[in-house]
């Protein structure tokens, strides 16, 4: 499960405050120290990390928790309000076109997920929506992703557009949103190509589906696991395409959390869901109150 590390280690610091009747200014100084490098060790930006420190220290030296009668728990509060807070405060729903269909691009590395989170959200968006979505299948350097959608279309019972591996992706998606037109498709899902790493001809490809697709949701698909790393590719991806979301896979996998704690601070942008499992119901809303309470315990 998520989060262990950094939920045992913030539990121990705050368990070493608790037999106090009174905290000092020196107590609150010694638990952020421990808190910090909590922080660090679960993977969260440095300075995410910095200046969560910094505000947390400043309400907690304030005297409504110095002149508390109960001040353990007033600083377990704060720091559920901070974590809250640099996770977004309150979930984000996927935007929605005024007029069909509403189109969602995904993009992301290899392996990050992509694929699998574009049948996810098919699934979520069936059984919220009763969407009535096309796949398109945009990753032509893969057979085997393109493959991949098509079992999931199958398995959904959702159309899924491709050309195979053998055309330009900008005219796929050009043709497969003609088609979602004419067939009234309430949702496109693009599913677009991965590299192991951020490349100007990625991105380029990415740029030009962007502009003839007019999407409404850029979701960036990123492996939690992968800790700083995702954050980095976060903001290499909204940098160059200025992405609407973020979800945020294999959270099952994901002891540390660090890239849940530190995406939405350093691009700005939400994580919408988060992925916590290979099956296609595996997929749940983001939400930044219920996953510092988690890590609370
Ligand atoms: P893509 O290259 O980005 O399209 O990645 P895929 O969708 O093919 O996923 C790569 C691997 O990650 C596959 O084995 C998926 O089953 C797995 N995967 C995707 N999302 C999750 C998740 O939330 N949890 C777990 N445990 N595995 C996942």
């Amino acid at each position: 499960m998520a989060f262990e590390g950094l939920s045992e280690r913030l539990q121990k610091t705050f368990a070493k405050l608790r037999g106090k009747g009174k905290i000092t200014e020196n107590d609150v100084k010694e638990m952020m120290r421990e808190v910090r490098l909590a922080l660090l060790e679960a993977d969260v930006n440095f300075d995410v990390t910095k200046t969560f420190i910094k505000t947390v220290r400043q309400r907690a030296i304030g005297s409504e928790v110095l002149d508390s009668l109960t001040p353990a728990q007033q600083i377990v509060k704060i720091v559920n309000e901070e974590l809250t807070k640099i996770m977004g405060t309150s979930a984000v729903g996927l935007n929605k076109s005024p007029k069909i269909p509403t189109i969602i691009m995904m993009v992301g590395l290899q392996g990050a997920g992509k694929t699998t989170s574009a049948g996810k959200l098919v699934k979520y968006l069936q059984e919220k929506d009763k969407a009535r979505p096309l796949l398109i299948a945009a990753d032509v350097y893969r057979p085997a992703a393109i493959e991949q959608l098509k079992t999931i279309g199958q398995q959904l019972n959702v159309p899924v557009y491709d050309e195979g591996i053998d055309h330009d992706p900008v005219a796929i998606v050009q043709h497969g949103l003609k088609q979602a037109q004419e067939n009234k498709n309430d949702y496109v899902l693009i599913d677009t190509a991965g590299r192991l790493e951020i490349d100007d001809q990625l991105m380029d490809e990415l740029a030009k589906i962007k502009e003839i697709a007019e999407p409404d949701e850029i979701l960036l698909v990123v492996d939690s696991m992968t800790g700083q790393a995702a954050t980095h590719v976060a903001e290499g991806f909204n940098d160059q395409l200025d992405i609407t979301g973020v979800i945020l896979t294999k959270l099952d996998g994901d002891t540390r959390g660090g890239a849940a704690l530190s995406i939405r601070s350093v691009t700005g942008k939400p994580i919408k869901f988060v992925g916590s499992g290979e099956k296609l119901d595996a997929l749940e809303v983001f939400h930044p109150e219920r996953m510092a309470d988690r890590i609370l315990g």
